[in-house]
């Protein structure tokens, strides 16, 4: 299903980093770490990729009013447009998909591992009315090459004060396969939800897997395209 849809906000949420928030339609529909497709009818300039993308929600399903995506500004047509669209432009969106749902009532101990707007999927899933962090425990790997580039951070740094069963760890340095190696032993029995960019996501499977966990253990989201 197909949803035509109008722009409400954009915000910026760290360095070269945009949030867009879109009027959430009545019937659209999804969980906790899904994704959309979203269409502009008219770009600003050329794009060899095309007129549409795919992002993963950022707001909470609980959110009846919006919709909101995350991702890194570049030159591309496709996302100079969109950062240049005014508010009230129309815009489609497909109604959500992908298996990539984060558990409401886990059995075992969850470890996110997030790279760079990676963690949209999680905030998500974090951002429900219904508190996942009281469900059980949770560890957040969250890497961005610095501070200033970690979306959302002060949220999840609250998050982290407040609920002792959540933890949070920040990266800014590239992930090696060998740091998640050692981690793994650690969390042996967790279930790991890895996002991120391709090359990421196949450092911190590489390192999961010499670290023996299994591989059902193990659940991705490549953001292809990066
Ligand atoms: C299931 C799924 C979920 C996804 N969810 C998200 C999401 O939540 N957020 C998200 O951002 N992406 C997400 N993606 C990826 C997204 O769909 C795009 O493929 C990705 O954002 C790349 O965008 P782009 O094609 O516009 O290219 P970009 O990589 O943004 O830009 C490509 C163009 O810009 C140039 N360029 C890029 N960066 C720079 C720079 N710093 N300086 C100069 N030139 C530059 C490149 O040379 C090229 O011309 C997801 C993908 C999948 C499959």
């Amino acid at each position: 299903m197909v949803f035509e849809t109008i722009i409400k906000g954009r915000k910026k949420v760290a360095k070269g980093t945009c949030e867009i928030t879109f009027k959430r339609p009545e019937k659209f529909v999804f969980k906790a770490g899904q994704y959309i497709q979203i269409a502009i009818p008219e770009l600003l300039s050329p794009d060899l990729r095309g007129n549409s993308r795919l992002f993963s929600v950022t707001s909470s399903p609980d959110d009846l009013e919006n919709i909101r995506v995350v991702f890194r500004v570049s030159t591309s047509g496709f996302k100079q447009t969109l950062v240049s669209m005014p508010v009230g432009a129309t815009v489609q969106i497909e109604q959500a998909a992908g298996s990539f749902v984060l558990p409401q009532s886990p059995k075992q101990q969850q470890i996110f591992v997030a790279g760079g707007v990676g963690i949209s999927p999680f905030m998500s899933y974090f951002n429900q009315e219904n508190t996942p962090f009281e469900k059980g425990q949770t560890t957040l790997f969250y890497g961005n090459q610095n501070e200033e580039s970690a979306a959302y951070v002060t949220e999840l740094r609250a998050f982290a004060k407040r609920y002792q069963s959540f933890s949070l760890q920040e990266l800014y340095e590239r992930p090696s396969s060998e740091f998640f190696r050692r981690n793994a032993q650690m969390y042996k029995d967790a279930t790991w939800w890895v996002v991120g960019p391709p090359a990421m996501v196949g450092v911190v499977v590489n390192g999961l897997q010499l670290g023996g966990v299994d591989q059902n253990n193990i659940i991705t989201e490549p953001f292809e395209g990066y």
